[in-house]
């Protein structure tokens, strides 16, 4: 077990590492940023920003003699880093839970050998797989780089063989999938960690609604059946037990209008469709990350309050005018959260509130008044 006063670090300086910071400043231990920017949300707030690429060996050595552990806030840092840091030093999630959620290849594979059903798909890792592809798959069908993607990122939609052999060429000729577009009554999404004795605690789950493939708001408790819930729980429990994963994991569900229930793909980290837990839950999803990390027991995970949880995108910083957040905090019971991000770019994640409520129908009702008022 690692206790407070240690040093921890993180692999990557974006708002899941500034919020993991938070989390492990307030528990009493000192962190650690490893990210090649000048500016980071977490490597300015940490006790020690290395700048450095994340295959910077004197930065990995510093981290492997100071650091009692480390974790990273995003799946794609180098095996390798990985790897060497594993010889000295706790590395939770570990270097091939990561390797498999870094690909979706290796993910959706991994997944349904595990037993569990995900959105069918194709593998394409030549032109020829390409054409094979398409001729398989009704069209239209969505295909996605097998890695890099995150927020509908690398992802484009086909309609014809030639389609597809432009985006592959587009992409280089990168390892991508063809899979099938689900006909989604909702999206949902299991957060939970797991300690290294095996000990797990699952977030309640949440409905997720995204806008232009980025996550725009996620509601909790989810409007679905109670046997969805507990299939999703079950499914997300089981992907970590057979991963022997240590960490927070989460799990993004498609619930099909015929109330098939598919992996869509996990995330070694915290999620953003679980920041709804900082104010609505007894533990938060980083407060989990640093006990996890630590070897120490996760905290319970039950739901205080219904809560809507709203991102904030830099598209509302209008003529880069700042938003008028006091109409954030005339609600009493929203919560805003921001990263500290210096430039609002359209797409970009700034911050997220979270609006508790004793009713989900309240909860609702403000979120729908904080939208307009802050007009998005
Ligand atoms: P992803 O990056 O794979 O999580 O995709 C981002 C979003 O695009 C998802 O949350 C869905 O809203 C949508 N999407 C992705 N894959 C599919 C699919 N196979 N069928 C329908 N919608 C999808």
């Amino acid at each position: 077990m690692i206790y407070p006063g240690a040093i921890l670090a993180v692999l990557g300086g974006g708002q899941l590492g500034r919020m993991f910071t938070l989390a492990a400043h307030s528990m009493g231990y000192k962190v650690w940023v490893l990210d090649p920017a000048a500016h980071s949300p977490a490597g300015s707030i940490a006790e020690r920003h290395l700048q450095a690429t994340y295959t910077d060996k004197d930065a990995l050595a510093e981290i492997a003699a100071h650091c009692a552990a480390v974790t990273t806030e995003f799946e794609n840092v180098p095996a390798s880093s990985l790897e060497y840091l594993q010889q000295f030093i706790p590395v939770r999630p570990s270097a091939s839970a990561l390797g498999i959620t870094r690909d979706r290849i290796l993910e959706k594979t991994f997944i349904q050998q595990a037993g569990l059903l995900t959105t069918p798909f194709l593998i394409i890792t030549s032109v020829d797989d390409c054409i094979a592809a398409c001729e398989k798959m009704a069209l239209p069908a969505l295909m996605k780089t097998a890695q890099m993607g995150y927020d509908g990122k690398g992802q484009a939609l086909i309609s014809s063989t030639d389609d597809a052999l432009k985006h592959f060429e587009n992409q280089q000729n990168a390892d991508c999938i063809l899979e099938q577009i689900v006909d989604i009554k909702q999206e949902i999404s299991v957060v939970l960690a797991r300690n290294p004795e095996g000990v797990t605690q699952c977030f309640p789950v949440g409905e997720n609604i995204h806008v232009n493939g980025i996550l725009d708001t996620t509601i909790v408790p989810a409007n679905i059946n109670p046997e969805i819930e507990q299939q999703a729980i079950t499914m997300a429990i089981s992907l970590a037990t057979t991963l022997d994963y240590v960490g927070v994991l989460a799990v993004e569900f498609f619930l099909s209008q015929g109330n098939q229930l598919l992996i869509n793909e996990m995330a070694p980290r915290p999620h953003n469709s679980g920041h709804y837990t900082l104010d609505a839950c007894i533990t938060d999803q980083f407060e989990q990350q640093v006990r996890t990390l630590c070897g120490l027991q996760p905290g319970a995970a039950d739901l205080l309050k219904p809560v809507v949880m709203l991102n904030i995108l830099g598209d509302i910083w209008r003529n880069e005018m700042v938003p008028d957040w006091n109409t954030v905090y005339r609600h009493m019971a929203a919560k805003l959260h921001l990263y500290g991000k210096d430039k609002p770019l359209s797409g970009r994640k700034m911050g997220h509130i979270n609006i508790l409520s004793d009713s989900l129908s309240g909860a609702m009702e403000t979120s729908e008044q904080i939208r307009q008022q802050l007009g998005f």
